[in-house]
């Protein structure tokens, strides 16, 4: 057995809370902190000096050496550069450990590094780090000791924003003023703002670590890029929820201790569909401390793996044939005083403001998939949405049988009279306990479900910042509640215009409602019948982000600027060819330099085996030698075809200069060029003599954990 945790005790002990703050802080200036915190006041830069001290002395006690703007740049990883506390050396040679209200508030990290998408250029160098006092400071403990992190945003010197966390705490701000004035007509008068609030699932593989350091693919693109299927794949589904092996055990143990430190509530693990993957989620949060724990989630979960002699796998499709991880963004939005407008009730169709809120959101989905669609896209979500496993790459909403009903009842009489229950599951078993049914079953393939009383959106890709996919979520919620709003607070008969809206608003957008099964062809058809948009590549879902729909929408609401868009499409596009890029020299240097001399040391073997038994018995039967000579041979030769071709196509694509054209490049040209380099190296993996491969199998990766 190992040693017991004392879960309450250490929940957030390393996170500048509530608690501490109110423990610590001079009584003027917590309440002062905490009216910004609430968003009920702007920041009183006065108030810095006095939170950076109590902050200071805090991380001290906790060990702290160091402190740190922590911030998330469009790398989308997150960002950091360390400073001691220490003071400049005093006359008597001793130094003091100092933290201004400066410090606090704004770092100057050098932004020339960090992608900017031609917002800046390179001698344009100033980029500024800004407190964000709504998400906690923490402590974070590693091998460098332990260092003070400061959540900030990342600003460039004009004001554009150049980080993930900007615009989401804009668009947190946009939902929650619309979505009052939603409350508001239901005569919600003491809810002063509307929280998004955000369960993120994380996918994640967990391999061996000394076997991962063989795979020159893994560590260089985060996937594999060669391996041919192993005998057992995922077939027997008796991974999904299979009871958890004792060294995975341990490591979630660690990555579980470790985060709840750091405040963040994991709260369910359990293994996954496909071998050696697994899943952790916490309780949900508010939108923007959801997306620096699932950031932290995400750090964790390569750190203890590290100490386990394990490496955590966070790629969208680590491994061909197999189910790739994905990221389940639960969204619901909450009153403050904890009114979720998504909660349903018993009764649906006499829940009005529910059924207003739903309505508005299937407009807002149908009207901009292709921004959700776009806030999933990344070269690792390639694999995987449209590829028969994860949601499909058309965007539609499950809502479920009762929901479904009920609107059907509105859009057909025009009126929804009742809500079908789920009933009692009778287990037929004495001694077994009947219980409550959901009204509703649920729906594993749609890429948008209504689970109860949140959306889960489910396109998301395991290695992804979820900023984005909450940007969109907040935002074009925004502007349905926004428009849904100015129609009802003019409205003179309030009860008759929110009853037209909701029927005009579900019969508008039924099309978007699809509660089939999202992995067959048929809906490809019928989607396209419906006039969905169907966007399989990462390439094509970028433009979605410049159109004149979406730049209207964002600049509407002050969430991103025009410039700010074209900047941000530009580093997509950028991000796709670099990401190719790297993917197809590794191919290629791991063919020239590996594989390719493996197997001509496997033919000179069999060639040689060949001669000795001709040279010792000239009547031996040599015919399978022969053969497998000959196989070997045209595959090597098929190989050294498709390595020249691939060396050709991600040649030619590098040297075009247009970002976009040269994404589409690496798309067209170079992604096909490298599979079909895989085809007959995978082939020559099952032919070759496991012991002369250049390296671990999927069997030894998948199932040797
Ligand atoms: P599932 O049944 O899909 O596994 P769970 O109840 O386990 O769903 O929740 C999955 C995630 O959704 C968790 O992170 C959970 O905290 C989050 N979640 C639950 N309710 C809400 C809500 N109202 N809003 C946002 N997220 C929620
Ligand atoms: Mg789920």
């Amino acid at each position: 057995m190992s040693e017991k945790v004392n879960v309450t005790k250490i929940f957030g002990q390393n996170v500048f809370n509530d608690t501490v703050m109110r423990e610590r802080l001079p009584k003027k200036i917590y309440a002062a902190l905490k009216q910004t915190i609430e968003n009920e006041k702007e920041l009183d830069p006065s108030i810095a000096d006095s939170v950076a001290h109590a902050m200071k002395e805090w991380a001290i006690e906790k060990g702290a050496t160091h402190y740190t703007h922590w911030f998330q740049p469009l790398t989308g990883v997150t960002a950091e550069k360390h400073d001691s506390f220490i003071s400049a050396p005093r006359p008597d040679g001793k130094v003091i450990m100092e933290f201004s209200g400066k410090e606090l508030i704004k770092g100057e990290p050098d932004a020339s590094s960090f992608p900017s998408g031609g917002l800046r250029a390179t001698f344009e160098a100033r980029g500024y780090t800004v407190w964000d006092c709504t998400s906690p400071a923490f402590v974070r403990e590693d091998a460098a000791g332990a260092t003070l992190c400061i959540p900030t945003a990342f600003c460039s010197y004009k004001g554009e924003a150049l980080d993930k966390k900007t615009p989401l705490l804009k668009s947190m701000e946009a939902v929650s003023r619309e979505a009052l004035r939603i409350v508001r007509l239901f005569g919600n008068t003491e809810a002063k703002k509307v929280v998004p609030s955000v369960g993120p699932e994380q996918e994640y593989f967990l391999v061996d670590k000394e076997k991962y350091l063989q795979r020159k693919d893994l560590i260089f693109a985060g996937r594999t890029l060669f391996g041919a299927m192993p005998p057992k794949g995922q077939e027997l589904d008796d991974h999904y929820f299979g009871s958890i092996r004792e060294r995975i055990a341990a490591y979630m143990k660690d990555v579980n201790e470790e985060l709840w430190k750091l405040g963040v509530s994991s709260k369910t693990q359990h293994n996954e569909v496909a071998p050696a993957q697994h899943e952790l989620a916490p309780i949900y949060a508010q939108a923007n401390v959801a997306v620096d724990h699932n950031q932290l989630i995400m750090e964790t979960l390569k750190k203890i793996a590290d100490r386990h002699g394990l490496h955590c796998l966070l790629h969208e499709k680590p491994f061909a044939g197999v189910n790739g991880s994905g990221k389940h963004n639960n969204w619901s939005l909450v009153t403050d005083n904890g009114v979720n407008l998504l909660e349903p009730g018993k009764t649906p169709h006499e829940n009005i403001q529910f059924l207003l809120v739903l309505t508005c959101i299937l407009r807002a989905v149908d009207r901009h998939a292709d921004l959700l669609r776009e806030s999933a896209a990344d070269p690792g979500n390639d694999h995987r949405l449209g590829a028969n496993e994860a949601p499909p790459a058309i965007i539609s909403v499950f809502l479920g049988e009762q929901l479904e009903d009920v609107l059907g009842q509105l859009i057909s009489t025009g009126a929804a009279t009742h809500s079908k229950q789920g009933g009692t599951l009778n287990t037929s078993v004495a001694s077994l306990p009947n219980v409550a049914k959901d009204a509703t079953d649920r729906n594993r393939t749609s890429p948008f479900a209504f689970t109860g009383n949140k959306f889960e959106f489910r396109m998301v890709g395991s290695r992804d910042s979820i900023a984005e996919p909450n940007v969109v979520l907040n935002t074009i919620a925004a502007e349905a509640f926004c428009e849904a709003a100015d129609i009802l607070e003019k409205a003179d008969d309030f009860d008759m215009a929110v009853h037209d809206l909701i029927k005009q608003y579900a019969a508008e957008h039924q099309r978007i409602i699809f509660n089939g099964n999202g992995y067959s062809e048929e809906w490809v058809k019928e989607a396209e019948r419906r006039g969905l948009p169907n966007i399989t590549s990462m390439v094509d879902a970028i433009p979605a982000l410049v159109t004149k729909k979406a730049v209207e929408l964002y600049e509407r609401f002050g969430i991103y600027t025009k410039a700010e868009l074209e900047s941000r499409a530009e580093i997509q596009y950028e991000a796709y060819a670099k990401q190719i890029n790297i993917e197809a020299r590794a191919m290629i240097d791991i063919a020239s330099k590996h594989i390719i001399p493996a197997v001509i040391k496997a033919v000179n073997t069999v060639a040689c085996s060949l001669t000795n038994v001709t040279n010792a018995c000239k009547e031996a039967d040599v015919s399978v030698q022969k053969e497998l000579l000959i196989e070997t041979s045209d595959y090597l030769s098929e190989t050294k075809v498709a390595l020249s071709r691939l060396i050709k196509a991600t040649e030619e694509a590098a040297a075009i200069s247009d970002a976009e054209e040269q994404a589409h490049a690496y798309h067209r040209n170079v992604v096909p060029a490298m599979e079909a380099l895989r085809t007959p190296v995978d082939k020559l993996e099952m032919i070759v003599d496991k012991a002369m491969w250049p390296m671990p199998s999927y069997g030894d990766l998948l199932f040797e954990v």
